[in-house]
């Protein structure tokens, strides 16, 4: 199959499902109409695609190639089967990608861009298309250093990527699962509720609560919060929530003063 095919269908294929969920079991009340949500989100995610096109997809890609064929990282010397850099590959980059979410909270240029993402005055699964370009170019540059130590292969790549939007929308997902499914879930994955937590302005779970696939990453580097419904009934940063689906004040956020 193709690569790019595999990638757009679990891409696409998972946001109409986890869309379709909370249509029929919302958690929080909509307060603007969700089309408006929806075409917002989706259009910076589609002009997000395009602009990032050649400067940032088509190097990682060709990078990628290159770092295999020279069979570079610890994967390959490993001598992992197929089947093993995948698995594997997917617990390393998810630990990866947890340093690197939290790196954008910490560092004051990264969470210039990041705030983005949180400025939204919702979480749904439109929330996980929300992204500054110039966020998703710093990851792409990061994603070439991850490359070059774990040395997946294109698939164990696209498998992973894949895997990470169908996590995104998953915990993005305005649905809230009763305790008796919550709480073994979350015995491993993140969940909607421990994600929408990360929403909030509380510095407890706020400043917490970074990994996309697995959550055992959270316990592991103790940054766990354990969500609080009290404090989630506030979601979204308190600066920018006016301007919050205007695209100007979108892309320029970052480079301002107040920001
Ligand atoms: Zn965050």
């Amino acid at each position: 199959m193709n690569a790019a095919i595999f990638r757009l269908g679990t891409f696409a294929g998972g946001f109409g499902l986890m869309f379709c969920l909370e249509t029929l079991f919302p958690c929080r009340r909509w307060d603007v109409p969700r089309r408006v949500r929806f075409f917002f989100h989706a259009g910076l995610m589609i002009f997000n695609t395009a602009i990032l096109r050649f400067p940032a997809v088509v190097p990682l890609v060709i990078w990628l190639k290159f770092v295999n064929s020279r069979q570079w990282g610890v994967a390959p010397m490993l001598g992992l089967s197929a089947a093993w850099n995948i698995i594997i590959g997917i617990i390393v980059l998810d630990m990866f990608d947890y340093w690197w979410h939290r790196f954008n909270h910490r560092i004051p240029l990264l969470w210039r861009f990041h705030k983005v993402h949180h400025v939204d005055t919702h979480v749904d699964v439109t929330t996980a298309l929300r992204f500054h370009p110039g966020e998703l170019l710093f990851s792409a540059l990061v994603k070439s250093v991850w490359i070059i130590i774990w040395g997946p292969t294109l698939w164990a790549f696209i498998i992973f990527e894949s895997c990470v939007s169908l996590a995104a929308h998953f915990h993005h997902t305005n649905i809230d699962f009763p305790d008796r499914i919550e709480n073994p879930l979350r015995m491993i994955f993140v969940t909607p509720r421990f994600h929408t937590a990360h929403h909030t302005v509380s510095k407890r779970t706020g400043d917490a609560n970074f990994s996309t696939i697995f959550i055992f990453w959270d316990k592991l580097f103790g940054s766990y919060g354990v969500p609080d419904y009290r404090e989630m009934e506030y979601l979204g940063l308190p600066a920018g929530r006016e301007n919050y689906l205007s695209i100007v004040p979108t892309l320029k956020g970052p480079f301002s003063s107040e920001y």
